[in-house]
């Protein structure tokens, strides 16, 4: 079965089965657990219930097969990321069917992150072939020095519902170019379009052993136990910063490397010479892209006091015409949020603004029937005390307050435990030379509402983060230097 084909039977509801060892099987327990399309509620298909014992097996895979890909060339794995990448852009309105089934973004929108996952498998068939070393004389005279870079080793990469593809590609990508092994704990709510990427490699020949794939609703029971396993090397998550520190601190037993991209609360700062219509444009991708449900989404928006509302009214009248719809409908904006618990919480922040004295400008009711959908939503004169300012909101919710100066901007944007990313608009040049430093995020967008890209380095500071995904910078995070000190 190829890959187009193999998307279409999970569409059609044939149960999907773990990817171990390079073979497709059911859970060692025989159970498996329903994925829904979050427009409708109904289920897709059910997926193999992953065990600690699966985990196991999917752990005591990678271990056998790290020697081996460890030893390949750097050109033959280079070869089979781009064969990877030319596969996905050929299916890729297959994987974005699947992936608006599964994650409810519009058909657009999936078809651009087949495009932005896809593109972390070129990058880094790119980059596999300029892993470099260095070679050289001790300053003693005594030695020469050789120092090499090796695959940091088995590597488990969990990655969340939001991105499903491009959060495994950008961790897929990079692990196999270092040539590492891996298991992938791709989200419950969307574990098919990570078993459909494994299909992929399957297809384009990637060894048995090298990428396995664990699909599991108790990942504590199932992936646990891999942390403090000797034979793994490597964890990579994405997700929230809660589940990151505890998994952090359960990675110190095993002192694995760590990559953590957690959770993020983006300021979008409005100065006064901004170009109002380029800043809404900007607003309006930075807040309702992927359906607010991003960890670079603009959560806070900081806008000068002189053109405050001008910018509220313009962005509201785009916000409020918005469509919202299942993914696969045409013209829709605004798909559903991932589950209905996620509704709630949403609903809850707008909530609480109010309370505390906000007024909805835009947006901000439940809407009745099926799907956990929910309207585009601007909020004007938030307290800087609400719940939407200092939580990470996850929906199309846009909470606006003012400031008076650049300092006053600052202190505001940086008054956050997170610091993934920023958003500058302003005409001069000066002043965002002047503020680039003194704001605490690892990336920034400047005049631009995304930043994200495979050829630059993702990542935050503060709580949202360690290390860097995607740049030059990614390969990194899966190579360990080795010295060599050869007698003279
Ligand atoms: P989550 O933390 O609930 O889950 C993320 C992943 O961790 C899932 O695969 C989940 O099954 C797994 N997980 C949960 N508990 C675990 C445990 N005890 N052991 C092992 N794995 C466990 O996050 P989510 O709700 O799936 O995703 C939303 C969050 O992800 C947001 O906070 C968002 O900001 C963040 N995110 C960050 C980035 C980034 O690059 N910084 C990108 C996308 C999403």
């Amino acid at each position: 079965m190829g890959v187009a084909d193999f998307i279409e039977s999970l569409l059609s509801g044939h149960p999907a089965d773990l990817y171990l060892d390079g073979r497709w099987t059911p859970a060692s327990g025989g159970a498996t657990f329903a994925v829904e399309d979050p427009a409708t509620g109904k289920v897709i298909t059910e997926v193999a219930e992953g065990t600690a014992a699966d985990g196991q097996a999917a752990l005591a895979a990678a271990d056998a097969a790290q020697e081996s890909w460890g030893a390949t060339t750097p050109r033959e794995r280079a070869d089979l990321l781009r064969a990877g990448f030319d596969l996905i852009t050929a299916n890729a309105d297959a994987f974005a069917r699947l992936i608006t089934a599964e994650m409810g973004k519009s058909l657009a929108e999936a078809r651009g992150e087949v495009t932005y996952g896809a593109e972390f498998l070129r990058w880094f068939s790119e980059e596999a072939v300029r892993i470099d070393g260095r070679y050289g004389t001790l300053p003693s005279g005594k030695l020469q020095m050789m120092v090499d870079r090796r695959p940091v080793g088995p590597s488990l990469l969990i990655t969340p519902w939001n991105f499903p593809l491009a959060m495994a590609t950008r961790k897929l990508g990079p692990a196999l170019a270092a040539g590492c092994t891996s298991i992938v704990k791709p989200a419950e709510l969307t574990p098919l379009t990570t078993l459909a990427v494994a299909k992929v490699f399957e297809e384009v020949g990637v060894p048995a052993g090298v990428i396995n794939v664990l699909t599991t609703t108790d990942p504590a029971a199932t992936t646990g136990p891999l942390l403090s396993d000797p034979r793994l090397r490597k964890l990579s998550f994405t997700g929230s910063t809660p589940v990151g520190k505890a998994l952090l601190a359960q990675a110190a037993e095993g002192v694995l490397r760590c990559s953590m991209e957690l959770g993020g609360s983006a300021p979008f700062i409005v100065f006064e010479d901004a170009d109002l219509d380029a800043a809404v444009d900007g607003a309006i991708a930075a807040k309702t892209r992927n359906i607010g449900e991003a960890c670079t989404a603009a959560n806070r928006f900081l806008v000068h006091r002189d053109v405050h509302d001008e910018f509220v009214e313009k962005f509201a009248a785009r916000m409020g015409a918005l469509q919202v719809g299942a993914g696969d409908e045409p013209g829709t904006d605004l798909g559903p949020l991932i589950d209905d618990r996620s509704r709630v919480r949403v609903h809850g922040l707008v909530s609480d603004a109010v309370e505390r004295g906000a007024r909805v400008v835009v947006g901000g009711e439940l809407p009745d029937g099926p799907g956990h959908f929910y309207p585009a939503t601007v909020l004007a004169g938030v307290d800087a005390q609400s719940r939407v300012v200092t939580e990470e909101i996850f929906g199309p919710v846009a909470p606006v307050q003012s400031f008076a100066d650049e300092d006053e901007a600052v202190a505001l944007a940086n008054s956050t435990e997170y610091g993934l990313v920023g958003y500058v608009y302003s005409k001069d040049l000066d002043r965002v030379m002047r503020i680039a430093p003194r704001l605490q995020f690892g990336m920034l967008g400047v005049n631009a509402g995304v930043v994200s890209d495979p050829a630059a380095p993702f990542g935050g500071v503060k709580h949202s983060g360690l290390g860097r995904e995607g740049g030059r910078e990614g390969i990194d995070e899966y190579l360990e230097y080795q010295y060599v000190g050869i007698a003279r």
